[in-house]
């Protein structure tokens, strides 16, 4: 069967290396809309190759040079672009490749369409997992996960009622030898210079602090319906276990593997079925012959253990925690503030908020708003004084 297949954000890193992932599969996939941020350039070479019946872009600029090239085809924009697409009737999969809050609401969308989600966008469950976790069940709508902890661990869990925990591996980021005065000196480019995956900058510097983790703990949390209790992090310098899960009889079962996002991509665009799809690197024991585990260290790293903290509490402080980093980190591309700032400011926010708990959808996107303007106001009050 040809499975037709929607993405957005299919410019950026996880929605081109889906796309290599969909040449290896020809046969398998038909392309059917395509959405882009502000790359037209790339977008425009991925229409001619794919031929997709939709495109959406985030400007009503590009929208008009589009419209202009490709006037046979459906074109959108902005946020209402996104919806569009999560409204095409004729798909069977949405890989939500988006990063940031504007995969929200189409993945919301896209659910009470019926539509099964190849979700990569982390954003969606850290802002609202509860409400999206509970549509998808009531429509009856699988939550594929492409992120790859979490793609091993939806591998490795084949019986959830002897599940006893979720062992979540980390790489450390680059600075997981480094002194906290070498952190306070952090450079742009050091920070986007991940030791093992090739990612969008968003989740590098994430990944650098280790808030990509903390997100991560709570993705999982809604994702496998598991307590924050039951989900340990351990830094595998390595990556070739993506994570594990052990069961109640002590028997542990763990995903291993070349770090690769093509082989978590795939499995959620082909299952239930795995197939012999992009040529990658077997794993050898041998060459590989040293794994390492190592506690995560919480105090140079606050992030993490302000991740738990957050989700332990639960209601909209996940969304305050996600907002508040979101704007620093952005923050910290532009040049206004320095790598460990990131830190102190999203603790600042997240300890001078008062989380709802049940918002509604409306109030989410209200609050995470407001946060928002918080983050920004406090950053342009600091700068140089921090
Ligand atoms: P990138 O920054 O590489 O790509 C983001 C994509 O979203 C691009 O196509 C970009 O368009 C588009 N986009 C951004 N903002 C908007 C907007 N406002 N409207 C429409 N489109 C927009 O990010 P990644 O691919 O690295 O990450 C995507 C998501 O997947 C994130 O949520 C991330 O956390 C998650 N993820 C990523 C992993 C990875 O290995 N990269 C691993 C696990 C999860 P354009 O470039 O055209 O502007
Ligand atoms: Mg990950």
């Amino acid at each position: 069967m040809v499975k037709k297949i929607a993405i957005l954000g299919s410019t950026g890193s996880i929605g081109t290396q889906a796309l290599e992932v969909i040449d290896a599969l020809k046969d398998n996939f038909k392309v059917i809309a395509l959405s882009a941020g502000n790359n037209i350039e790339l977008i425009s070479k991925q229409t001619e190759k794919y031929n997709p019946e939709y495109i959406s872009v985030k400007n009503e600029s590009d929208y008009k040079i589009l419209k202009e090239k490709y006037p046979k085809k459906e074109i959108f924009y902005g946020e209402e672009g996104l919806l569009k697409i999560a409204d095409i009737r004729d798909i069977d999969i949405l890989l939500v490749a988006v990063s940031g809050k504007v995969g929200l609401k189409p993945t919301i969308q896209a659910i009470k369409n019926k539509k099964n989600i190849a979700l990569a966008n982390k954003e969606t469950l850290v802002m609202a997992g509860e409400t999206v976790m509970k549509l998808a069940k009531e429509y009856g709508v699988k939550i594929l996960p492409v992120d790859s902890e979490h793609s091993a661990i939806f591998q490795c869990l084949n019986n959830r009622k002897a599940l006893k925990n979720l062992i979540i591996t980390s790489s450390g980021g680059p600075f997981r030898n480094s002194s906290l005065e070498e952190m306070e000196k952090a450079k742009i480019n050091q920070v986007l210079n991940h030791p093992r995956w090739n990612m969008g900058k968003k989740i590098t510097v994430d990944s650098a602090t280790l808030m990509n983790k903390g997100l991560e703990v709570i993705e999982a949390h809604h994702l496998f319906d598991v307590d924050y209790e039951d989900i340990k992090v351990v830094v595998h310098p390595q990556s070739y276990i993506h994570s594990a899960v052990e069961y109640v009889d002590g028997s542990i079962i763990a995903q291993i593997g070349i770090p690769s996002m093509h082989i978590p991509i795939q499995y959620a665009l082909t299952y239930p079925e795995r197939v012999k799809g992009i040529e990658t690197e077997s794993f050898d024991f041998i060459k590989a012959s040293k794994l390492e585990f190592y506690e995560p260290d919480y105090e140079k790293f606050p992030s993490l253990a302000l991740a738990f903290e957050a989700g332990k509490k639960g209601g909209t402080s996940t969304l305050c925690l996600n907002a508040a980093n979101e704007e620093a980190v952005f923050a910290f591309l532009e040049g206004k503030i320095k790598f460990v700032d990131i830190f102190k400011i999203t603790k600042r926010i997240y300890d001078s908020y008062t989380s709802i708990i049940n918002p509604s959808i409306q109030q989410i996107f209200d609050e995470d708003d407001k946060i928002r303007k918080l983050t920004k106001d406090l950053i342009n009050n600091l700068q140089g004084v921090m």
